[in-house]
C-alpha cells in the first residue's frame, strides 16, 4: 500500500524558531537554507562540525552543547532531527509530536512528518521537488530542472509581473545596470549571478575581451551593443559607453555591462558605477573571475604558494615605467620577493623587466607568459626576468597576456 502523496508548503521562517538536533553533516547541510530563510535556529548538541561552529562564533545562530531535551521544543515551529541514531531521533520525533510540530527526519523518512525537498533556487524562484520518498529521484529532477532553467529561461526568471502582462523589463519601468564581470575567457568562469541577470538583460554592452559563447547564448529580443566597436579614441568611447548605459536604464532597460575578467580590476567599472549614480540609476556589480589569477593558473602557476610566496602584487604595464604618467613604483616593486602579476604588460615588456632588474630584482627569477589563458586558443611559455622579452618576441605571443613573475612559477612542477 502506497502512503497519500505529501502536502507541499513554503514556509515563511523569517524570525521563527526552528530547532535543530544534531550537529555532524547533515546538520551542517540543512542549517545554511534554514539561515537563509531568516529562521532562529537553535542548534542542539554536544558536538559541532567546523562549519557550523563558524556560523555559531558569527553569531548566526543559538547553539546549547548538550543532548536534546523536550523542552528545546518549546517555541519551535519545525524541527529537524538531524541525528542518526534512531532512538535519539525517535525522542526528538515523541517530542515534537505532542507539541504538534513537524519533525524533519535524517534517520527514518518513513518516521518523519515532513521531507525536505531537493531543491534550485534561481534569484527569487525557488524549485522543490519530493521523489515520492526517493531523495536521488528528487535529485535526478532537480538537476533537469535546473538545467532548464540556467539555458537561455531568462524571461521566465525575471521579478514578478503583474498576472497577463507581457514580461518586460522596460515596460515596467525597472531601469538599471548591472556590471558583470564575465571571466577571463571560459564561458564557464562566469559566476552564477551574472550568468542569471545576463539572461534576464534587455541591453548588453559586452566588451572585446568578453568569451563569445556567452553572448551566444543571450535571448532572442536582447540589444547586444559590442563596446569595442564605438569608433572614438579610448576616452571618448568610455564616455559613450556611460551614456549608453545611463540612457537605456533611464528608458527603462535592465542593462548589463559585461567585461572581461572581474569589472574592478583594470576595467574603468568604477567609472561606469560612479556614471550610473550620477544619474540615479542604481547600479549592481557582480565581481568576476580576475585572469590575473585565473590565466597564471589556467597555466599551472600558482600565485601563492606555501612556503614560495607569501604576497601577489597586480600591476598594470600599460604606461611604460619612464613615463612621467606612470602610477607605479616600479623600484619599490624590484624590492619584493613575491609574485609580480602584470597585466597589458607586452608592449612595454623590454623596459618593464629591464626597469626590475636594474633596482635589483634577480634576472634570473622565473616568468611565465599566458596569452588567452582559460580558452581553447591559450599558449604560453616559461622564461626568466633576463630574457622573456626576447622569448615572447621569439613565440610571436600578443596580447592578452599576463606576465607573471616570481619563484611560483615552477613550484608545481614535478
Ligand atoms: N578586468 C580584467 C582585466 C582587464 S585589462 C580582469 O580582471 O581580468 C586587460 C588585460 O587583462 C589584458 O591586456 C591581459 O593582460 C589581461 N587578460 C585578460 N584576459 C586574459 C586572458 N584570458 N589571458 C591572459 N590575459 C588576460
Amino acid at each position: 500500500m502506497s502512503a497519500p502523496n505529501p502536502y507541499p508548503l513554503g514556509l515563511r521562517l523569517a524570525g521563527r524558531r526552528v530547532v535543530v538536533v544534531g550537529g555532524g553533516a547533515v546538520a551542517t547541510r540543512r542549517v545554511p537554507a534554514l539561515l537563509d530563510a531568516g529562521a532562529d535556529v537553535l542548534l542542539v548538541s554536544p558536538e559541532l562540525t567546523p562549519a557550523l561552529r563558524a556560523h555559531v562564533d558569527a553569531g548566526r545562530l543559538h547553539w546549547e552543547p548538550r543532548r536534546f531535551a523536550p523542552d528545546d521544543l518549546d517555541g519551535a515551529w519545525l524541527v529537524q532531527a538531524a541525528v542518526a541514531d534512531a532512538v535519539a531521533a525517535a525522542a526528538v520525533s515523541a517530542a515534537a509530536a505532542e507539541r504538534r510540530i513537524f519533525c524533519v527526519r535524517a534517520d527514518d523518512r518513513a518516521a518523519a512528518t515532513a521531507w525536505t525537498p531537493a531543491v534550485t533556487r534561481h534569484g527569487p524562484v525557488t524549485v522543490a521537488v519530493l521523489g515520492g520518498g526517493d531523495p536521488r529521484r528528487a535529485m535526478t529532477v532537480r538537476d533537469a530542472v535546473r538545467d532548464l532553467l540556467g539555458a537561455r529561461k531568462g524571461p521566465l526568471l525575471t521579478d514578478p509581473v503583474e498576472e497577463g502582462a507581457p514580461v518586460n523589463n522596460a515596460a515596467a519601468g525597472r531601469g538599471r545596470v548591472a556590471l558583470v564581470g564575465a571571466g577571463p575567457g571560459d564561458p564557464e568562469l562566469i559566476t552564477v549571478k551574472g550568468w542569471r541577470l545576463l539572461t534576464e538583460a534587455d541591453v548588453v554592452v559586452a566588451d572585446r575581451l568578453v568569451p563569445g559563447l556567452l553572448l551566444d547564448e543571450l535571448r532572442t529580443g536582447v540589444e547586444l551593443v559590442d563596446a569595442s566597436k564605438i569608433p572614438y579614441g579610448p576616452s571618448r568611447a568610455q564616455e559613450e559607453i556611460n551614456r549608453i548605459l545611463v540612457d537605456r536604464a533611464l528608458a527603462g532597460a535592465f542593462v548589463v555591462r559585461l567585461k572581461g575578467g572581474d569589472p574592478y580590476v583594470f576595467g574603468r567599472g568604477g567609472e561606469e558605477l560612479l556614471a550610473c549614480a550620477a544619474a540615479g540609476v542604481p547600479v549592481t556589480v557582480v565581481p568576476g573571475v580576475t585572469s590575473s589569477i585565473a590565466a597564471p593558473a589556467a597555466a599551472g602557476v600558482p600565485v601563492t604558494h606555501r612556503a614560495v610566496a607569501h604576497e601577489f602584487t597586480v600591476v598594470s604595464g600599460h604606461v611604460a615605467p619612464d613615463s612621467p604618467a606612470s602610477l607605479v613604483r616600479w623600484d619599490a616593486l624590484a624590492g619584493l620577493r613575491g609574485t609580480l602579476v602584470i597585466l597589458m604588460g607586452l608592449k612595454n615588456l623590454a623596459a618593464i623587466t629591464g626597469t626590475l632588474i636594474g633596482h635589483g630584482r634577480p634576472a634570473d627569477t622565473p616568468v611565465a607568459v599566458v596569452q588567452e589563458g582559460t580558452t581553447g586558443d591559450q599558449r604560453s611559455l616559461r622564461s626568466t626576468l633576463g630574457a622573456v622579452a626576447a622569448d615572447v618576441v621569439a613565440a610571436g605571443l600578443r596580447p592578452p597576456a599576463v606576465v607573471v613573475v616570481g619563484d611560483v612559477v615552477g613550484a608545481l612542477d614535478g
